[in-house]
């Protein structure tokens, strides 16, 4: 190629990449700053070349910018600034819309020492002095599409450990938390309860009200036991059909069995009309067994569900609507 041509080749190239292209000079004047920079600062060539970078742009003092580039001054090192940990430090917009919104461009920035020769003239003549060359690139689109990716991932995520009927954790979760809180307890040298609660005579509440009407009890019921267990360590799972499984970490039997009065007496203030209920209330009613891991006890999640599956049947054979504690014995292994 001609020599001539190369240089207005390269300034149309420059003037029309899709790309920001800035580079400063040892003192952090800005000698180049193309058209792309131009259009999404708001801030014409004429006005930024020969002004200090960071009195342009105040903001980037101090930050990842000023460190890149002193580094590439410096140092000669060349830097990437991650979009995930640098979102947008240069005050730059993809459009004019996104101007109005205030919402800024997310930004990939490569900060490259650059050295050429000071040209025929004056004092640094013929020397390679240091210059620092900042590309950014406009990675809005991309962030966007991770962004939906990842909520994507959390409703799945969401969906895979929650019950579809009543929201709350299904099995699966329960499965998980019941082993991680197990070895947390042994680890710890701490004690964790399980209450299993079970609603009572729920075959003839569906065969009476039928099924649309039980579901709609599910959902009340574990609403109303969800509410009472406040503290975020706490797990409510529907175990299976109408019974549901409450993790208590931290808990030791006396704590467990207020908190299953506690469930017991809220599902009684429901007050859900139950035609074929046992008792003389004639309305819905939980049976509850609780069983609790003591400190140093060997331990293991199946044991500790068998403990307070036993005390739950031993509830409904003493005639429901009642809570029964396992013994710690039942607990072991
Ligand atoms: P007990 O007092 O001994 O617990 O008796 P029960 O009738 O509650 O127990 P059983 O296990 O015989 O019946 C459970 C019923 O729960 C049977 C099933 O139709 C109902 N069930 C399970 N899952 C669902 C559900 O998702 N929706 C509805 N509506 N009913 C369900
Ligand atoms: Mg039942
Ligand atoms: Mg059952």
């Amino acid at each position: 190629m001609q020599q001539p041509f190369r240089l207005p080749l390269l300034e149309s190239v420059l003037e029309a990449v899709s790309a920001g292209v800035v580079v400063v000079d040892a003192a952090h004047r800005i000698v180049l700053w193309n058209k792309w920079m131009s259009r999404h600062s708001g801030c014409a060539a004429h006005k930024a070349l020969g002004m200090d970078l960071f009195e342009l742009l105040p903001e980037l003092r101090g930050g990842r910018v000023e460190a890149a580039v002193t580094q590439a001054l410096a140092n000669n090192f060349s830097s990437l600034l991650s979009p995930t940990l640098n979102r947008a430090p240069f005050p730059l917009y993809s459009n004019p819309a996104a101007i109005a919104r205030g919402e800024r461009m997310q930004q990939a920035i490569a900060v490259t020492p650059l050295a050429f020769p000071a040209g025929q003239m004056g004092p640094d003549a013929g020397q390679a002095i240091p210059h620092c060359l900042i590309q950014l690139n406009d990675v809005s689109m991309a962030a966007s599409r991770e962004k939906l990716l990842r909520e994507q991932t959390e409703l799945l995520r969401m969906q895979t450990f929650s019950d579809g009927l009543t929201g709350i954790a299904n099995r699966r979760a329960f499965d998980a938390a019941i082993d991680r809180e197990t070895r947390r307890a042994k680890r710890n040298g701490t004690v964790l309860s399980l209450l299993m609660i079970d609603i009572d005579h729920f075959k003839p509440y569906n065969d009476h009200y039928g099924h649309q009407q039980g579901d709609g009890c599910l959902i009340q019921v574990s609403g109303a036991l969800q509410a009472l267990l406040q503290r975020s360590v706490d797990m409510l799972a529907r175990y299976g059909g109408e019974e549901f499984a409450a993790i208590l970490p931290d808990n030791d039997a006396g704590q467990a069995l207020r908190m299953a009065e506690a469930l017991h007496e809220r599902v009684l203030k429901l007050a859900i009309p139950h035609a074929h209920a046992a008792g003389p209330l004639k309305q819905v009613t939980v049976s509850i067994g609780v069983a609790t891991l003591l400190p140093g006890q060997p331990a293991s999640p199946a044991a500790l569900i068998r403990a307070a599956d036993g005390a739950l049947y031993a509830a409904k054979r003493q005639g429901r609507n009642r809570i029964m504690v396992a013994q710690p014995e039942e607990t072991a292994p």
